[in-house]
């Protein structure tokens, strides 16, 4: 717990206002009351950001005396401004911290690169708003508010005098990126907004409007880390998506990826469990990933990549960090991307991904390596001969056989087969194949009930 720990937070003004009549003074202890209302009492500094020639000069003055600093942006700006900010604070101040951001655009405009560094180095993540959107958002967080409900829970109580000194607060003029003005009275602020050197700095120099992702230049692959080097590897692979190339012999997949994982100095213990529909996998296939201790799993390719996810989510239960996690698979920005980087976000593993062609974008989730899966196995061919050694001796850990449709599993590929050939199997499967497509219905009926709503007359008739 970091309690006493540091508290910033940055505040869009235009997006969450101070309410008609109501006292900027309360602003703080509000604020403060809320975090210590959830154990967090350490010291609290707030940035309000917003063109401060629109904010009258008493609310600039009621910020400033409990010791809110005010910064003046061009509005177009301001969540970049925020942005760099909060990115200067995060470097010269190391984690367990908090941060709140006030905002309506967190999720169009930080959450991306946000939810990247919250993978990385997690601080306490706090919102308000005064709308936000009803989708998930990727950003995991300890505590959202209603912009209005924050300020309204403690209205009745008595502005106490802020612990923090008054004389502290500064006015910093940042609608230029090269206006580095800052000063501590609001007249000196004023008379530097009405300059000449103002006005002309913001012209030739304007902040610009777009956020820079930091996070973008991150590498993809690099060396293991050290905690990482020695420790578990779990491997989720979508043979539907990730397919064994033809003529490729399948005892070569699992040294071929193991091969790739040395190279970048992780030797921990590799599990591989690949899913896919396995009634139309040939025989020598499953063998040869069995005989080198790869787990197959039956699956339909509706539910394919939930049970992918459900597996993970079971195996992080039993494995804590640190360990490494690696989904081969071309749904994983669709699917996984979202849920996994909150999941990522709370408790972190290390993460590898394998596709069979590059995303269009760069993925939210902050991986340590990634592959083509084309080129994982591509110099396989040439080391057959030894390859095929190694996994001789690898000939006493089989592969099971999992059937996850009906949840059940087999050690002999006989024993597999006969299963999967069995009528308790074929209903098993005619069931989950049905459920799908009934919530599928569902969901289509839902969308054009929403696209389509029945007319009023139709209603009332109908009662
Ligand atoms: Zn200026
Ligand atoms: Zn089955």
């Amino acid at each position: 717990m970091s309690a006493r720990a540091k508290i910033a937070v940055w505040w869009d003004m235009k997006d969450c206002p101070i309410p008609q009549g109501y006292d900027a003074r309360g602003i703080r202890s509000n604020i403060e009351r809320a975090f210590k209302k959830r154990g967090y009492s350490g010291p609290v500094s707030i940035t309000a950001y917003a063109d401060q020639n629109q904010t009258a000069d008493d609310l600039l003055r009621e910020l400033s005396s409990t010791g809110v600093d005010v910064a003046h942006t061009i509005s177009e700006s301001t969540c970049s401004v925020m942005f760099s900010d909060m990115l200067e604070w995060r470097s010269k101040n190391p984690s367990p911290a908090s941060m709140m951001l006030i905002s309506n655009q967190v999720e169009d405009v930080f959450s991306w690169d946000l939810a990247r560094l919250q993978q990385e180095t997690k601080y306490n993540l706090f919102l308000a708003y005064s709308f936000s959107s009803e989708v998930l958002s990727v950003l995991s967080t300890s505590k959202e508010w209603r912009w209005k409900k924050l300020l309204d829970d403690y209205k009745d109580e008595e502005i106490e005098s802020s612990s923090s000194s008054s004389s502290s607060a500064m006015f910093y003029c940042k609608s230029s990126s090269s206006c580095k003005f800052d000063c501590q009275s609001i007249e000196k602020f004023r008379k530097h907004l009405s300059s000449k050197q103002h006005a002309l700095e913001e012209a030739v120099n304007p902040w610009s409007e777009e956020l820079d992702p930091v996070t973008k230049t991150w590498a993809r692959n690099y060396a293991a880390k050290p905690e990482y080097a020695t420790a578990k590897i779990a491997v989720w692979w979508d043979m539907k998506d990730c397919r064994i190339p033809e003529g490729f012999d399948a005892i070569q997949v699992r040294p071929s990826i193991e091969r790739e994982f040395k190279k970048l100095g992780y030797s921990g213990p590799v599990s591989i469990t690949a899913y896919g529909d396995l009634t139309q996998t040939p025989d020598h296939l499953l063998r040869g990933l069995s005989s080198t201790g790869v787990d197959v799993a039956h699956t339909s390719s509706h539910v394919t990549c939930k049970r992918m996810f459900s597996d993970l989510l079971e195996w992080q239960d039993l494995n804590p960090p640190p360990a490494t996690m690696m989904l081969i698979s071309d749904m994983v920005e669709e699917v996984f991307a979202k849920s996994l980087a909150r999941l990522q976000q709370l408790k972190k593993y290390n993460l590898f991904l394998a596709y069979s062609f590059r995303p269009y974008k760069m993925s939210v989730l902050v991986t340590a390596a990634e592959w083509l899966w084309e080129s994982l196995l591509a110099d396989s061919e040439k080391r057959r001969h030894l390859l095929q050694k190694c996994s001789e001796r690898r000939g006493e850990s089989m592969g099971m056989f999992y059937c996850k449709l009906c949840f059940c599993d087999c050690k002999s590929l006989d024993h597999f087969r006969n299963h999967l050939s069995s009528k308790e199997h074929a209903l098993e499967e005619g069931d989950v194949i049905s459920l799908i497509e009934s919530v599928e219905y569902e969901r289509r009926q839902r969308i054009e009930m929403e696209m389509f709503p029945k007319s009023k007359r139709l209603r009332k008739a109908s009662g």
